[in-house]
């Protein structure tokens, strides 16, 4: 578990990284292969009417002619651009690699061929079975008592394997120059509390399938025990019910809690911590804790539990966690429970597909620094960068207007606007990943040892100042995030390829697109969350208790709107924990927009093109980043767990509470007049 970063849509962060040596400037257009269309008009459904549905109008006909394929739970834009760019860019890479004969170990060709070899490699994975990870399931088996137990999985965390509790190192909140040790919540299988107490008959048929599931994994691995399945539900069970929910972890102040570390002793007696942290490889004097409460309930929780239920347990928390990289039968069923119950996946990717994915994955920083010396331009920093001041300046006089804001606040808001700072393409130095020890036919220790080494990198920062260049995003992922604690924003190089920034494209379509993403990331500094941080990155609050009160009442307005929005039968948007991504999608494409305008003052206004006014064309642009096709299995899940509103309301729910979409479009008399906000 590392720290939060506010993602731009829903993904896993991968923090790897390579090599400290400068970058070289050996660079290719990303995208002068082909040239993208602007927008594609075959996309637009013209039965359907924009004021009522703008996602079914501007992506309907691209909707009835993408099914999601079987190997997919969602296919859209971000899919799509991520899937060729690992298809072609990285398997191009890769290929490359693989033509160089004997890589000298710990060189990024070593690193990367060698771990894609002992994926594929299924002879000697078959062969090897489980026992790359039996030592460790015997030293589950040989504890003593409930404290040896725990005290040992401070080893086992190195490693990936999960437990109630989880350790990590980050920037402190109040103190946002240096590192501290913070502890929160985990080791759920189902990732997310909803999952246990939902009584849906959904959830019902999922929390089954889960039993049976756990009862085949430890049946295949041969591991004696009396129905693992149940036991393992039960005891997630009791721990998801003494857990915060997904929403209150969003409330930066509430779980922060510094605590002196022997204090830890008093508030959970029943585990030793000492040992715990000693084998984790942490020696702390404090501690920031998410909640002391769920510490004091785990404690009378694992006091209450038989010692062969905490074993099964942790047991079941390390076999789940390599069954990927197992024999063929274990991935298959992780498969099956993971990825066609969960979310709806009809057929597991070919090998060489994941593969690929698991490379680039666990590697990916070394595969990122070849991946941008490939295909990134350095002329895209600047263009980005000129983009970035554009909507910095809009925001500024956006503030200098707000009528619910006083003026000592705004005063503020435009110091810590000011302060930004913001990273695009692909981090300044690289790490050094050459002492990874990676074979070509040693697939769980290849895993084992990335994650030590991660595991290390991570832990050598307590107690040091954050170094500020670290990125927490590798520079070939989709995606673009906002980190609080550094004040910056972040744009990896992959999110800069059409539909997102289209060189080729009217402006109005990349004001849309790219200029909104830079919008929603910046306006994350002032949502809920993000706005009781301070210019410097530390959580200490700059409002006054009337703009609070206004601030408060306006996300209220947001938070009951999208709570009311049904997506599939029984399941609503979760409106409190979508706040802060409905207000940045708002604030950014208002900020997109008005950053358009801004661009034409004092010229002529464009021609439309195919029809389309540019203010029109800018909320096409929106539209399609967001175009996305999901199976209903995994459209539950994101509104159960993720903080994302999913795709087709952050086109029909967003467009509709700005005035400049119903002007754009002339819609008239439609229920969201009533409901317009304007925050930001
Ligand atoms: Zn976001």
């Amino acid at each position: 578990m590392k720290k939060l970063l506010v993602f731009l849509m829903i993904t896993l962060p991968v923090t790897t990284a390579l090599l400290t040596t400068s970058c070289n400037n050996n660079t290719k257009p990303m995208n002068a292969e082909t040239k993208v269309p602007a927008f594609d008009l075959s996309t637009i459904d013209s039965t359907v009417k924009p004021c009522d549905d703008f996602d079914g109008y501007a992506n309907g006909n691209w909707k009835k002619h993408n099914p999601i394929p079987s190997t997919e739970g969602s296919w859209g834009s971000f899919d799509i651009l991520d899937k060729e760019t690992r298809e072609v860019k990285i398997k191009g890479i890769i290929k490359e690699l693989l033509t160089q004969e004997n890589p000298q170990k710990g060189s990024e060709a070593q690193l990367i061929t060698g771990y894609y070899r002992s994926y594929l490699d299924t002879v000697t994975i078959a062969k090897r079975g489980i026992t790359p990870i039996v030592p460790m399931s015997d030293k589950i088996v040989a504890a003593h008592n409930v404290a040896e137990l725990v005290s040992f999985t401070g080893e086992l965390a190195k490693y990936m394997v999960d437990g109630p509790f989880s350790v990590y190192v980050g920037a402190d909140d109040r103190n946002s120059t240096m590192n501290a040790i913070f502890m929160g919540q985990s080791g759920l299988s189902l990732n997310d509390r909803n999952y246990y107490e939902n009584k849906d008959s959904a959830m019902v048929k999922i929390r089954a399938e889960f039993v049976k599931h756990v009862d085949k994994m430890f049946s295949m691995a041969g591991w004696q025990v009396a129905d693992p399945g149940k036991t393992i539900l039960d005891f997630e069970t009791k721990l998801a019910l003494i857990q915060l929910k997904n929403f209150e972890l969003r409330d930066p102040v509430k779980i922060y809690n510094k605590i002196p570390f022997a204090e830890l002793k008093k508030i959970a007696p029943g585990i030793n911590w000492g040992d715990y942290y000693k084998n984790y490889g942490l020696n702390a004097d404090t501690v920031i804790v998410q909640d002391k409460n769920y510490l004091k309930s785990l404690n009378q929780l694992v006091g209450a539990t038989p010692l062969d239920v905490m074993k099964t347990y942790y047991r079941w928390q390390l076999l789940s966690t390599y069954a990927n990289l197992l024999p063929s039968e274990f991935n298959k069923e992780t498969f099956h429970f993971f990825s066609t119950v969960m979310y709806g996946v009809k057929e597991q990717r070919p090998r060489e597909e994941r593969a690929i994915m698991s490379v680039n994955r666990r590697l990916g920083m070394p595969l990122g620094k070849l991946f941008v010396a490939k295909y990134f331009p350095e002329s895209s920093k600047k263009k980005v960068s000129d983009m970035i001041e554009n909507v910095r300046s809009v925001y500024s006089s956006r503030i200098d207007n707000l009528a619910w804001m006083s003026a000592p606040t705004k005063e503020k808001a435009k110091k810590k606007l000011a302060a930004f700072t913001w990273k695009i393409g692909y981090p300044d130095k690289w790490k050094d990943y050459s002492s990874i020890d990676i074979q070509a036919d040693k697939l769980i220790e290849n895993s084992m040892n990335i994650a030590l080494w991660d595991h290390q990198d991570m832990i050598s920062k307590a107690g040091k100042p954050v170094d500020k260049s670290e990125w927490g995003m590798s520079p070939q992922t989709i995606n673009a995030y906002n980190n609080p604690t550094n004040n910056e924003i972040v744009f990896p190089a992959a999110i800069l390829q059409p539909p997102f920034f289209n060189p080729d494209a009217d402006d109005a379509i990349n004001y849309g697109a790219i200029i909104g993403v830079i919008g929603h990331e910046m306006t994350h500094g002032f949502d809920d969350q993000g706005a009781q941080y301070d210019g410097t990155g530390n959580l200490s609050n700059w409002w006054t208790p009337e703009d609070t009160k206004n601030f408060t009442a306006l996300g209220k307005k947001m938070e009951d709107y999208f709570s009311s929005i049904e997506v599939t039968k029984g399941f609503h948007i979760d409106g409190k924990l979508t706040l802060g991504e409905n207000i940045a999608d708002l604030g950014g494409l208002t900020l997109g927009y008005y950053a358009l305008e801004k661009s034409l003052e004092g010229k002529k206004k464009p021609d439309p093109i195919d029809g389309f006014t540019y203010q029109q064309r800018f909320f096409l642009g929106w539209a399609q980043v967001w175009r996305d096709n999901m199976t209903n299995e995994s459209l539950i899940n994101q509104v159960q767990t993720n903080e994302h509103t999913p795709a087709r309301w952050r086109i029909n729910a967003t467009l509709p509470l700005m005035k400049e979409f119903a002007d754009a479009f002339g819609c008239k008399g439609t229920a969201a007049e009533s409901q317009r906000i304007v925050i930001w």
